[in-house]
Formats: C-alpha cells, structure tokens, sequence
C-alpha cells in the first residue's frame, strides 16, 4: 500500500491540483491528511467502490457546501491525483432555494481551483415546506426529495454511483435512531444500491471520525455554508442520541471508534434474526464431544445468582 508521499501510477498522476497548493505545510496537517487519505483509500477498497470491469467509472460526487462534502471531495482529488483512484469526478451542488442560501460560494471555490462541477438549482425548499406540517422537521421529505433529482442529475451526467460525505458519527447516529427508536438494527452502509438497481450510493468517509474531517475543513479554509438555512432543526430525539455519544466519548475517549468497528463485526448467529442466521437449522450432531461444543461464553450473572441461591439454603 502507498504511503501517500509520491503518486504511484504515473499514468495517472498529474500536476498538484491547485486545491492543494496552498494546503498547510505543518507536520500534523501532513498527518491528519495522510489519515483521511489512508482511512479513504481502506474504506474504498473494502467495500470494492471502483468497480472492477468496463469502462472507466464516473462519480457525481455531492457537495451542499458543508465541511463534510468539501472535505469529502478535497481526499478523493488527493487520491486522484496521487495515481490511486482511477474514478472520473464530478463534483455536484443542488440548489434546494433555501432562503438566503448563498449561490455564489460553490461556483466560485470551483471555478478558483479548477473543479469539473455541475450546479442545479431545484426549489425543493417550497414544496416541502407547504407539505410537512406545522412543527414537524423537514428533514425526511427534504433528502428524498434531494437524493431524487441527485440521481436523476447523475443518470445525465453517465454517473454510476453518487457520493456523500456522511462520516462515522452519522453512522452511529443513524445506528442508535434505529435501535432506540426504531426497533431494528441497521446503519449507514458505505455501499448501496438504488431501488432502481442501476447506481450506487457511496460513503467514502464512513469510517473516518467527525473531528478529524472538522480539522481538515478548518485547515483547508473552505468557504462554509451554514446548515440551519433551511429552518429546519434535528429532531429532539437525533439530538439526544447526538449528546449521548458526544458525553460517552467525553467520558471514555475512543469509544466511538470501537462502537464503530462493531459496525463491520457482526454475529448473526448471537442475534435473533432468523432471516439472517438459519436457527431452525442448527441441530446437535451426536452427543459425543457435546460438552465442548457447548457455549463457552461465560455468564456471570448466572454463576452470581446460582451462588446466592445456594448461599441462602
Ligand atoms: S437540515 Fe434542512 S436542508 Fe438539511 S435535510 Fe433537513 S430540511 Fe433539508
């Protein structure tokens, strides 16, 4: 694997794009790239993002002018650039109308760093405020209206996939919406499908923490668009689970990162899904051995009250 310091493949390397000329020179921005570099990369080879066969793939690559698009399309330039990333990327804006949304940002950071962009203008922002009813959140109408005209922008443009920056944080988020209020396990997958079964929705950043992309951003000067212009405000329930991680990670630093290596080590065999796990057919072979088949998992609980119960005789 590279170590990131030179282009690898001369073919497609190319002059330092200019987003990265002005790119701080202290040695922990150095690093902190290289790991979203690295984080990028491993995530993309996991999940066998750049499809295999064919023809060169093209990505639209979405930005609504937050710090996790911007730094979302800064690392996938950079792996671009540095020869291993043989995608072709289209940067896209959609314009929802927001009021007091700032159209001229996004043409403008394009145009100064030379970007291949498209921008559509799609005033979702109308519909759905005259659709969602007095103090419910926009947000659920909002994104499909979005992820819609998102892939249809990407069915014109010859795109096969679309690309988001949402980051672990969101998957966490999303994971916890799910459990606590949902009654389902599930998250953000850093690879999807549309209904239509012809692109994929991909999450490069998937794996990366939420901090490191806000240094990035930082670091990058990226000309940030607030995100409350739409009115709208996250759930009180997306806003609880949002302060519970915040106060675990405060309380146990690093426990966001080992909640989401869960993400990718699943057991459905200790689960209770029988779509997943074929329970039904789980059978005893013979009764030879049988002790050391048994469930090895210790159960202090039990061993606790069996002791209690016999303590108490
Ligand atoms: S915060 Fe606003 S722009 Fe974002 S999804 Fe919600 S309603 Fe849409």
């Amino acid at each position: 694997m590279s170590d990131f310091t030179q282009p690898v493949d001369a073919t497609e390397a190319t002059a330092c794009p200019p987003l990265f000329r002005d790119a701080p020179a202290s040695v922990s921005f150095k690093k902190l790239r290289k790991r979203l570099l690295r984080e990028v990369r491993d995530t993309i080879a996991r999940s066998a993002m750049v499809e295999a066969s064919g023809e060169r793939p093209r990505w639209l690559v979405c930005l609504s002018g937050g710090k996790d698009s911007y730094t979302l399309l800064a690392v996938l330039l950079d792996l671009k650039w540095r020869g291993v990333l043989p995608v072709d990327l289209l940067a896209c804006n959609l314009d929802q109308a927001q009021p007091g949304f700032p159209a001229h940002i996004l043409p403008e950071f394009f145009q100064t760093h030379d970007i291949a962009h498209r921008i559509v203008r799609q005033d979702t922002y109308s519909i759905v405020v005259d659709k969602v009813p007095e103090g419910k959140t926009y947000c659920s109408l909002c994104s499909r209206l979005r992820r819609g005209h998102l892939y249809r922008i990407a069915r014109e443009e010859g795109c096969s996939a679309i690309v988001l920056g949402h980051h672990r944080e969101d998957a966490l988020e999303t994971f916890f919406m799910n459990l606590f209020f949902g009654g389902r396990l599930s998250s953000m997958p850093p690879k999807l499908l549309n209904d239509d079964g012809d692109l994929l929705v991909l999450r490069p950043l998937i794996s990366s923490s939420e901090e490191d992309i806000a240094r990035y951003a930082k670091a990058m000067e990226f000309p940030i668009i607030p995100c409350d212009l739409c009115g709208s405000q996250d759930g009180l329930q997306r806003a609880q689970v949002k302060a519970m991680m915040a106060e675990w990670e405060r309380a146990t630093p690093g426990r966001l990162s080992v909640m989401a290596r869960a993400l990718a080590n699943v057991r459905a065999s200790h689960l209770h899904d029988p779509a997943l796990f074929d329970f039904a057919g789980l059978m005893a072979s013979s009764h030879a051995g049988a002790d050391a088949r048994e469930d090895s998992e210790p159960c202090g609980a039990a061993l606790a009250m069996t002791g209690r119960l016999f303590a108490a005789e």
